[in-house]
């Protein structure tokens, strides 16, 4: 699901780097793609207007901390913006939480035909009873389409959920909640849930069977059952609906089809409730409850590539990059301690697999072939040649020549070519640094250098502080 989107933010990412600061140049192409691809996404127009203009004030002239790179930082932004449109919650009001031991909660469900408001009424009766380990009570008021309350009943049956079959087929759709609402309150059922008729398009008569079901019943919640395949008419459906009855909450079906992240924003920005749950299969169990913080990575596809740079920032001690950076500076040679410092980065930051797990789902893809236990392997046995290393020899390794090369294999309990293997690694490494190319490349040449990009940053920075100052002074 959303790959399209996952897709086309991955590839807007790639195209930012190295940069020190988010301005209109750098950035004009990037919110043209986001807004690009939103659109293809089916986020309904004033929807993308809106979002695009909040990044673009938080992002424009903001400083890329740390060691991020403008790319991440724009993404951290949109991430959180997604996170805050999407995680609207009435926190006053604990959802579903039964208040009244006497009185049994009301949920009204509420939605077009065919978006899997049936189904769903079940899976929620079924989420309470387990969750909330309660009395659930099922019904159907809907009238228009005869076959739906034998539905919802095969639905409740199947998973020893009680059903109130109303006998009198002329009832109006009110008089069934209210015969239901009274058989709830008699045999003390906590909830009681009411599938109602939709309709496959707007309808005043849908509307206003809703209303007067509203009013009679007072629901404490009435749910607005969404398709996530409804795409741009999801837009003008959400607001007819909360323009009609007062909605407290969204749920989003069918999500594991193809479906696009568009609905889902759309939706919410013009009812601003909280979405509830994730409808995720035809089963009665496929029902999550929905987070926002997930939804907006999974529309990101970022992984959770904003933890793994928080958590290079905390285990990688920047006095360490700072002190990298200054020796290298003042000339000095990169040697093999240094070599070592960055192996050890990988161990903090909980070995390749770990490191892996962390990035985007496209470089994921591609790393998928990397025998990462054999490259943690490979860490651990160059740690041990080091170790098998005199002082001089870490300091100098140029003067390690074949008599050497053996002392040091036969020490390490590895072989001679994995002790010139290392060497390769370490020279090439050395050449890199020496031409100022250390950014997006480590040890492995595939997790990115969050030290050396930092390093890389700061000198940017500081040379244009520089070239700053000089101007002036002319
Ligand atoms: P209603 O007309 O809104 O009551 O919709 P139904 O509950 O009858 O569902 C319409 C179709 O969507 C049925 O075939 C359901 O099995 C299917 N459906 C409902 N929810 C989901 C879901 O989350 N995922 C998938 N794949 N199908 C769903």
């Amino acid at each position: 699901m959303l790959e399209n989107l996952t897709k086309k933010f991955s590839s807007i990412i790639k195209g930012i780097r190295g940069e020190a600061q988010i301005t209109e140049e750098n950035s004009a192409e990037i919110f043209a793609e986001i807004r690009y691809a939103l659109l293809e996404a089916d986020v309904a127009l004033p929807v993308v207007k809106n979002f695009i203009a909040n990044i673009k004030e938080r992002s424009l002239g903001k400083e890329v901390i740390h060691s991020l790179t403008p790319g991440q930082t724009i993404v951290q932004i949109v991430n959180q913006e997604l996170i805050t449109l999407l995680s609207k919650d009435d926190d006053e009001k604990p959802f579903l939480q039964h208040q009244n031991p006497n009185e049994p909660q009301t949920i009204l469900m509420a939605g077009l035909q065919g978006v899997g408001k049936t189904t769903t009424t079940g899976k929620i009766g079924l989420w309470i009873s387990k969750k909330r380990k309660a009395k659930v009570l099922l019904t159907s008021c809907d009238t228009y389409r005869p076959a739906a309350a034998e539905q919802l009943k095969i639905l409740a049956d199947s998973v020893n959920i009680d059903f109130y079959e109303h006998k009198n087929t002329k009832s109006a759709p009110v008089q069934i909640g209210e015969n239901a609402l009274n058989y709830a309150k008699k045999y003390l059922y906590d909830y009681l849930l009411i599938d109602t008729a939709g309709r496959l398009s707007l309808d005043e008569a849908m509307m206003s069977e809703l209303q007067d079901l509203q009013t009679t019943l007072e629901p404490s919640e009435t749910l607005f059952v969404v398709d996530s395949m409804q795409g741009q008419n999801a837009l003008t459906v959400a607001a007819e609906f909360n323009k009609s009855v007062k909605l407290s909450g969204v749920v989003l079906t069918k999500v594991d089809g193809d479906s696009r992240g568009g609905t889902l924003l759309s939706v919410q920005s013009v009812t601003g409730c909280p979405v509830r749950f994730v409808g995720n299969s035809e089963k009665l169990d496929g029902l999550e409850l929905f987070d926002a913080k997930r939804f907006a990575d999974r529309i990101l596809g970022m992984g959770d590539i904003l933890s793994l740079v928080e958590k290079a920032q905390e285990s990688i001690e920047t006095e360490d990059s700072e002190k990298l950076a200054l020796k290298l500076k003042s000339g000095k040679k990169f040697n093999l301690n240094d070599y070592r410092k960055q192996l050890s980065q990988v161990n903090k930051l909980g070995g390749i697999a770990s490191i892996l797990n962390y990035l985007p789902s496209a470089i994921r893809d591609k790393a998928q072939n990397l025998d990462t236990l054999n490259l943690e392997k490979n860490v651990k046995k160059q740690d041990a040649i080091i170790s098998s290393m005199t002082k001089k020899e870490r300091l100098a390794p140029e003067i390690i020549k074949a008599h050497r090369k053996k002392r040091i294999a036969l020490g390490s309990g590895t072989t001679i070519p994995e002790v010139n293997q290392l060497l390769n690694q370490f020279s090439t490494m050395q050449s890199m640094l020496r031409q100022g190319g250390g950014i997006g490349k480590n040890i492995m040449g595939s997790a990115p250098n969050f030290k050396s990009a930092n390093t890389q940053i700061r000198k940017k920075n500081r040379k244009q502080k520089n070239r700053l100052k000089k101007k002036r002074k002319r």
